[in-house]
Parts: structure tokens; sequence; C-alpha cells
């Protein structure tokens, strides 16, 4: 008789993103099976995430039933501001965990009639470094950064910036008193992916949030 010995070497990192890649694959069945299109918002904290979706909240709502998911360590902060202007939202505390996963998403919408929406944001929790690796089922990520941030914000983040779908540059009213060079950071963007859509924004003015939308399809 001969014994049987197996190694089997698990990757970690490999089976944790493969595990949230097959939830993601489910959570977007689930929303396209209600028609809903969903976007996932990232950023750093105090980029402007949170009044970017109260803008575009307060021009969509009238026309779209609209559910805003809140990621955040500990507060409802966010989950509150979007919720004072006449949307649903859910509030997901991550405790320790820097990013959402697909997992949580679906856990957060279990007792959710999800058939009430058709258009859903989720606001990620604040931080330009994870959150582009878990995938969550949305049609499309958005990543903000904002003129305050100084200008390396995109060389730093080069994955961040290659997994998204679209470049939103918030607070563009305040570029100009800090002496904010907005084309040097377009051309960081450009260099990594020549191609992606960019889109110049003032949450708090509303400049670009048409154009945003138009590109948005919405
Ligand atoms: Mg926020
Ligand atoms: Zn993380």
């Amino acid at each position: 008789m001969t014994d049987q010995h197996k190694t089997v070497n698990i990757d970690i990192r490999q089976d944790l993103f493969g595990a949230n890649e097959d939830a993601a694959a489910l959570n977007a069945t689930l929303f396209k099976e209600h028609g809903i299109t969903v976007i996932d918002i990232m950023g750093s904290v105090g980029t402007g995430k949170t009044q970017l979706i109260e803008t575009l909240c307060e021009t969509l709502r009238e026309q779209y039933k609209i559910l805003m998911i809140a990621g955040d360590l500990a507060t409802n902060i966010d989950a509150d501001r979007v919720g004072s202007h006449d949307v649903d939202t859910v509030q997901i505390n991550t405790g320790t965990a820097c990013h959402l996963d697909a997992r949580m998403i679906r856990v957060a919408l279990n007792d959710i009639d999800l058939s009430k929406y058709d258009l859903i944001f989720i606001e990620n929790v604040g931080n330009l470094i994870c959150p582009a690796g878990y995938s969550l089922g949305a049609d499309m990520k958005i990543v903000v950064v904002s003129v305050t941030e100084g200008p390396y914000m995109i060389r730093k983040h080069p994955l961040t910036i290659k997994r998204a779908d679209m470049i939103v540059i918030n607070k563009i009213d305040l570029a100009e008193v800090l002496e904010f060079d907005v084309d040097a950071l377009v051309k960081d963007i450009r260099e990594v992916d020549a191609n992606l859509s960019v889109h110049k924004v003032s949450s708090k003015t509303g400049m670009g949030i048409p154009e945003l939308i138009k590109t948005l399809g919405l």
C-alpha cells in the first residue's frame, strides 16, 4: 500500500481575490436581473466623494430611484448626508477593513427590495490603495481625485488608475487659488491610460456635472 502525499500551495492573496471575483459576478447578475445601474466610487478621504454623490442625487433623483451604499470604518456621516437628499441609504461599517468587498455588498443588500431601485451609488472606504482591487459587481468604477491632494496622486497610485473606468478631478473651482496644475495631472492620467475618461468637475458649484452625467449614460 502506498501512501498518497499531496502538497497544495495556496496563494492566499490569489484565493481571496478569486473568491471576491466570484461574489462580484453574482452581484453583477443580481443587479442586471433588476435592471440596476451600479457605480462604485473610490478616492482618498477628503476628495469629495460624498459631495459628488450628493450633487448627482440632487440632479438625478427625480428620474431614478436611487440607493446609496456607504462604506466607512465606523461612522454613518456620509450615508446621513446623502440620506438628507431623500435618497435611501445602506451603511456598511467595515470596522478594520479598508475597502468594501463583494460579499459585504451582498450581505448588506440581503433584506433590501432591489426591485425598488434603478441606480446605486457605492461610496467605497476612503483610500486609494486597495478598493480598486476588489470588484463589487458594479457597472463602473470611478476614481475621484481632487486638486487639494497635491500633484502626485496619480503617479503614486498607477494600479488604481489602471483599474478605473473614469477619473473625476473634483474641486476644480479651487485649482486657480491653489495654483494647481490640472493639465499636469491629466497628463499623468494619460500616461497610465491614454484613453481613460477624465472629467473635471466641481461638486460644489455644479461645474462639469452635466457632462459627467452624460458620459455615465444617465
Ligand atoms: Mg465621504
Ligand atoms: Zn483595503
